[in-house]
């Protein structure tokens, strides 16, 4: 990042152009990890967030293979065909993990990724699955004052990410595919109470009488599970996103969903819950950072570890004593 790069007015003026390279310099600038950048893109952030939040924010998950790529490329240049302008954002907790990344492949979605209606950024890739998420949330802030009006987060199914892009999502899809006999396999039932839709891909060639089956399978165990979203049925529609078929039902669901929630406000509802919860995460990180960088808690750490992990020491003593110390400090 140049120093020329940050001049706040003009970030702004381009953002809110929806020019694309000046929207991606602003995004590079909230996941710099460099203190000085801070306030600068808070700042910027602070100044786009009156233009933003006019978007469905729509989570997309499944396993590898499972055709999320195939299907966001031409689900996007789907409604962009409708009118609208589509962001892919990724969510890929292997790249905080390692170098690899199974999101991050140059090749998918080439035909969206050079249209201009689209703006694809790859997952942010450095530190902790919580502060990939923070700047995902941030720059779902500025995609939507770029204009953008869908918003597609995509991840995979490893850990807690699927749960992380939950909660910053109006509408979260999974997508499987059917197994060789039992048509459940790999669900877990905790993946499937996030969802609101469920989509079978690969429902074409000899494919399509065990997508019918998978389909039915899953209807019934939906019948067992909570709904993720107050006022909704999760729904379960088989697709086959290389021959582009279901895509248009896809969008029907979605656009229903959108407006029976903005009728009953469980869409704004969520999205302010989401907020707070974002907010009061970030409140704990920071708390808890500022608690670690204390000389005496540095020093007294080691030892009380050791007292507490012998049982030479009470929990509860061993904290409060930590606590002390950190108070006496200021
Ligand atoms: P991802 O890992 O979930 O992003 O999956 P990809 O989109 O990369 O797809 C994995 C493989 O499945 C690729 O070879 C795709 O061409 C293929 N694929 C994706 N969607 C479909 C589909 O609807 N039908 C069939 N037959 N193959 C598909």
């Amino acid at each position: 990042l140049k120093e020329k790069n940050y001049d706040l007015k003009t970030l702004v003026k381009g953002v809110r152009e929806g020019n694309r390279t000046l929207l991606a310099k602003a995004i590079t600038l909230i996941e710099s990890n460099a203190e000085k950048h801070f306030l600068p893109a808070q700042e910027l952030i602070k100044e786009l967030l009156p233009y933003s939040g006019n978007s469905i924010r729509i989570g997309i998950t499944g396993v590898p293979g499972a055709g999320k790529s195939t299907f966001i490329e031409n689900f996007g240049l789907y409604l962009i065909e409708q009118g609208h302008k589509v962001a892919v954002l990724a969510i890929d907790p292997s790249s905080t993990i390692s170098k690899g990344s199974i999101l991050g492949d140059k090749t998918r979605m080439e035909l969206l990724s050079r249209n201009p209606k689209s703006f694809i950024r790859p997952s942010p890739s450095a530190g902790i699955l919580g502060g990939v998420a923070r700047k995902t949330r941030e720059t779902i802030i500025l995609c939507e004052s770029a204009g953008y009006d869908v918003i597609l987060i995509e991840t995979v199914g490893v850990g807690q990410s699927e749960t992380t892009v939950r909660s910053m999502v109006d509408f979260f899809l999974l997508m499987q595919i059917a197994g060789a006999g039992d048509e459940l396999q790999g669900i877990k039932r905790g993946i499937i109470e996030l969802a609101d839709l469920i989509v079978i891909n690969k429902a074409d060639g000899d494919n399509i009488a065990r997508t019918e089956l998978a389909k039915r399978e899953l209807q019934n165990v939906l019948h067992y599970i909570r709904n993720s979203t107050e006022g909704w049925q999760t729904k379960v529609v088989t697709s086959s996103a290389l021959n582009k078929i279901g895509l248009k039902e896809i969008w029907e669901l979605i656009t229903e969903f959108q407006k029976l929630t903005k009728q009953s406000s469980v869409f704004a509802k969520r999205r302010a819950q989401q907020n707070t919860q974002w907010f009061e995460n970030l409140i704990a990180e920071a708390v808890l950072h500022r608690f670690y960088q204390q000389e005496k808690v540095k020093e007294l750490l080691p030892r009380l570890k050791e007292e507490v992990a012998k049982g030479k020491m009470p929990v509860a003593l061993a904290v409060d004593t930590l606590l002390k110390n950190e108070k006496s400090e200021e």
